[in-house]
């Protein structure tokens, strides 16, 4: 029973009663108090570790919504339009056409010795190229026409495949009548598939397979890299097929004594029966380990507002687009809400557009009036869109939400220009709105859809500034105690590990992001900046890898 006490240059604990300390305390793996030195050795002997002595320790910061397999992504080709730092420190820089996508293929494809192995490619964000053009089978087939070329958008919802890919896939085929798979003027699909039905066969003929989305071990430690670049001890997995393999790996290697994260993956509910799902989440529960928790559900209920495929109420998208799709039939929310509030499983519910909001929101109305429950947090993922009647009935409901604020620099020009126009795009991610209705809440990244930063998260909600330089929605700027609330507690709360993580408090996880500078001091226009050392997690140290 060691305990060490880190002097630092602040504390900031995010807990209400005692905000700022000067000293931490920990013993096995928990905080033992925060305070000062005199009030700490009180505990008893100590040793006194002044490594952080010049950083400002803050909690843990928390990824309320990421996905693992952004770690396993980084083994493609990154084509997305922004630079992107990988898990080892490294800048890539953005492809800003349709033609640099393709050049950055060619040249993977160059590299390739097998002549049947695929060319993938990820990040994919038509909606800033030059009049929005999108990519078509064609523009894939200058990269290969023997091999199988796919290419995932930044959305993750939509995908881009090469001829001889959607031949592979059986998609190559007059005659299709399908809202997921678009065809050209020769009647054959143009090689843009939208959603999980039209794109798991290019998934898997290109081995972006379950193995690749449940997060492959070398996938899952390159995410733990990233989570401690970003000052992360706790991230979700949003969501996963958990197969019993990949379960077994990632007790594996989260159990070991190095592996810097604490994972919370949520099982998908896809392809199976409510019942099914439900009983296999509360298996997985029964093997949770302190860095591995399971037992929670993600349900996908509409698409994405970039890439229209999400459902929005009248009047629809601003430019006239069609609406998106439904993922999950309403008589499927149903069940699974009745049936995961009757049996005390967590659900989260993906809605990007406020119809899906709408959706959700009135089944699970129905189905807390069939099994009341006290405490159930279930909660909306990226809820872009609702308005502020909608987070009343949220808050009347006991639910959360977890509001996709990176959205404002990524997308946030063509969201005011393009996709819901601009009132809808000042209202986005309505932090402020979510503040004064009372429904906690956090903000994410959803990695790999966008790079996963809580401290970027929050100053997005702070400054609401898209990457022209447009400020879009003054009204629902939050501070930045607020948004730094929103990365720690906030997170934790829509996890149920509040009581755990997520504020530097007695009894505690010693969970720390280790900080360059205050947070707190920096200019809100500075927070992205502000530089992550590495983190501690569980009260061991870990530093950042840098190039
Ligand atoms: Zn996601």
């Amino acid at each position: 029973m060691t305990t060490t006490i880190y002097p630092a240059r602040r504390v900031i604990t995010m807990n209400p009663s005692r905000p700022d300390a000067t000293h931490v305390a920990v013993r096995d793996g928990r905080v033992l108090g925060a305070g000062s030195l005199a009030e700490l050795t009180g505990w008893g002997p100590h040793a006194l570790d002044a490594r952080f002595a010049d950083k400002v320790l803050m909690p843990g910061l928390v990824e309320g919504h990421s996905h693992v397999m952004e770690g396993a992504l980084w083994r493609y080709v990154y084509t997305g339009f922004h630079d992107r730092t990988d898990p080892d420190g490294r800048r890539w820089p953005g492809a800003a056409s349709i033609a640099d996508v393709v050049d950055r293929l060619r040249d993977a494809e160059r590299r390739l010795d097998d002549p049947g192995a695929p060319v993938v490619g990820w990040g994919l964000d038509p909606i800033h190229f030059a009049g929005g053009r999108r990519c078509n089978r064609h523009d894939l087939d200058a990269v290969s026409t023997t091999r199988p070329v796919a290419v995932m958008h930044a959305s993750g919802h939509i995908l881009n495949a090469n001829t001889r890919a959607l031949e592979r896939a059986g998609w190559l085929r007059a005659g299709i009548d399908h809202p997921a798979i678009p065809l050209g003027e020769d009647g054959l699909p143009t090689g843009e598939l939208k959603g999980p039905e039209a794109m798991t066969p290019v998934f898997l003929d290109v081995g972006l397979d379950r193995a690749v989305l449940a997060g492959d071990e070398a996938g899952l430690r390159a995410f733990a890299k990233l989570c401690v670049r970003a000052g992360v001890t706790t991230a979700t997995d949003l969501a996963s097929p958990l197969p019993p393999d990949a379960v077994t790996m990632m007790l594996a290697v989260t159990g070991e004594d190095a592996f810097p994260l604490r994972v919370v993956p949520l099982l998908r509910f896809l392809g199976q029966t409510p019942e099914q799902a439900i009983e296999r989440a509360l298996e997985l529960r029964a093997l949770s380990t302190e860095r591995l928790r399971l037992g929670r559900v993600k349900i996908v209920a509409d698409g994405s507002i970039q890439g229209f495929s999400a459902r929005l109420r009248w009047p629809g998208y601003y430019n006239g687009a069609p609406n998106g799709l439904w993922y999950t039939a309403p008589e499927q929310l149903r069940a699974m809400y009745r049936l995961a509030l009757a049996r005390g499983v967590l659900v989260h519910t993906h809605t990007n557009g406020d119809e899906a909001t709408e959706l959700v929101l009135d089944c699970i109305e129905e189905a807390l009036a069939a099994h009341p429950a006290r405490d159930h947090r279930f909660t909306l993922q990226h809820c872009q869109l609702a308005d502020a009647a909608q987070f009343r009935r949220m808050a009347a409901l006991g639910m959360c939400a977890n509001l996709f604020s990176n959205h404002h620099w990524y997308w946030g020009d063509a969201h005011y220009e393009t996709t819901v126009g601009p009132e809808r795009a000042t209202r986005m991610n309505a932090c402020a709105t979510a503040l004064a209705a009372g429904v906690p809440f956090s903000v994410h990244s959803d990695a790999p859809i966008t790079p996963l930063a809580p401290l970027f998260s929050a100053w997005c909600a702070v400054n609401r500034v898209t990457s022209s330089g447009r400020v879009l929605g003054t009204h629902e700027r939050i501070g930045v105690p607020d948004a730094l609330a929103a990365i720690t507690l906030g997170a934790a709360r829509t996890l149920k590990l509040d009581g755990e993580i997520g504020s530097i408090e007695t009894g505690k996880r010693a969970d720390f992001a280790v900080l360059d500078a205050d947070p707190l001091a920096a200019a809100p226009e500075a927070l992205k900046d502000v530089p992550v050392w590495g983190v501690v997690q569980g009260g061991r140290v870990f530093e950042a890898a840098r190039r």
